[in-house]
């Protein structure tokens, strides 16, 4: 069998090559950085892609790491809430610390070739996989988009996730394993904007008397844990676009409002498989094999990328924020329509 090479040790790349070695198929993973590591990520996972870990048989390898169930959500706006309602479908919530270890190591048992700290270089040809993760956009539409996360402790939530919305950005807490919290924002800077917070606790902090203020105001923070990511492009890209066979975020960023990335990632390493076995077995061209993955990534992502763009606007518009929280709060239907469209 033809081995293929994996760019980029990710959630993407990472199940791609467990995928491949159950198939005894010879791969090779080179990752940049080493493990374990902290991410910036809101470490809630919801969608199909909780399927596609069960279906690769990696549900007890989240269980070992002792991955917490959320079933219930809230949203904010700083001057108004909905009660904690529960979620269409439970999601579950992971620290990325412990969850790319898990399959690295999972990787590595299977007897995948993992090279970390190997940053690649090379051009991507026949047989090599990117999934190297965002594409760097240091500007889009005149804005700035950037991602902060931290750990904390002694924070009392009212909802196994809670979203917090204000006029820059958004800040999602969750419950995760060892009893912390993780505190995540996505951030848009406008180039003219002048009275920008400061620091990382003024953006993650909230406005002085907002619920968000209110909820970490007794926050103890875990410092080794904080991270940040800046340059993301959050606009829609289609695989079949890309010159190069790319899986995960290396095709396109979903808005991260949606909870659904990690699920994008774990789904198209699902939807590669069977073309990369095609082509390593002989039986089909390289050119085929980028083929049928980007048509099957394409095909399966398009709809949700539609509604997470709409999602987004609309949410980190300040004159919708107060209206979409009442409906929210309000409407079965748009509470369930707002998770099920991502599915
Ligand atoms: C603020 C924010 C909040 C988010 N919240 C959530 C959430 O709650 N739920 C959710 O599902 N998703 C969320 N996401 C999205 C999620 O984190 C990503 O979609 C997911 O990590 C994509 O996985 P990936 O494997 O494609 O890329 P990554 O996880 O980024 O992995 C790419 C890997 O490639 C490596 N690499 C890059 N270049 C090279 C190179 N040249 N050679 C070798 N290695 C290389 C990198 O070191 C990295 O390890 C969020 C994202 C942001 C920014």
């Amino acid at each position: 069998m033809k081995p293929v090479v994996i760019i980029g040790g990710g959630l993407a790349g990472l199940t791609l090559g467990i995928a491949l070695r159950r198939h005894e198929i010879p791969v090779a993973l080179h990752e940049a950085g080493s493990y374990p590591r902290h991410r910036v990520c809101g470490e809630f996972i919801s969608g199909r892609g909780l399927e596609t870990l069960a279906r690769l048989g990696l549900c007890p390898l989240l269980d070992r790491a002792e991955a917490v169930r959320a079933s219930t959500a809230a949203f904010f706006s700083e001057t108004k809430s909905t009660s904690p309602r529960p979620l269409p479908t439970p999601a579950i919530c992971l620290s990325r610390f412990e969850l790319d270890a898990a399959l690295a190591q999972e990787f590595s048992r299977c007897g995948g070739d993992l090279r970390t700290n190997d940053r690649w270089q090379e051009n991507f040809g026949e047989g090599i996989v990117r999934a190297t993760g965002r594409r760097l956009q240091p500007e889009e539409n005149r804005s700035r988009w950037f991602g902060l996360k931290i750990h904390a402790r002694n924070v009392a939530l009212t909802a196994d996730l809670e979203m917090h919305l204000s006029p820059r950005g958004y800040v999602g807490l969750c419950r995760i394993n060892g009893g912390a919290v993780n505190v995540c924002g996505l951030f848009r800077r406008r180039a003219n904007d002048s009275a920008t917070p400061k620091n990382w606790r003024e953006w993650l902090g909230g406005k002085t008397g907002s619920p968000l203020h209110r909820r970490l105001a007794t926050a103890v923070f875990d410092d080794a844990s904080f991270c940040a990511v800046a340059g993301l492009s959050l606009r829609p890209q289609q695989a079949g676009a890309r010159p190069e066979c790319c899986l995960g975020d290396a095709i396109t960023m979903i808005p991260p409002v949606t909870g659904n990335g990690m699920s994008m990632a774990f789904e198209s390493a699902e939807l590669a498989v069977e073309p990369l076995a095609a082509w390593s077995r002989g039986e089909i061209s390289w050119a085929a094999a980028q083929q049928q993955i980007a048509r099957r990534c394409d095909t399966a992502f398009a709809r949700r990328l539609a509604w997470a763009k709409w999602l987004q606007r609309a949410m980190l518009t300040p004159a919708l924020q107060n209206p979409l929280i009442t409906l929210a709060a309000r409407s079965d239907w748009f509470w369930r329509t707002a998770f099920e469209q991502t599915r």
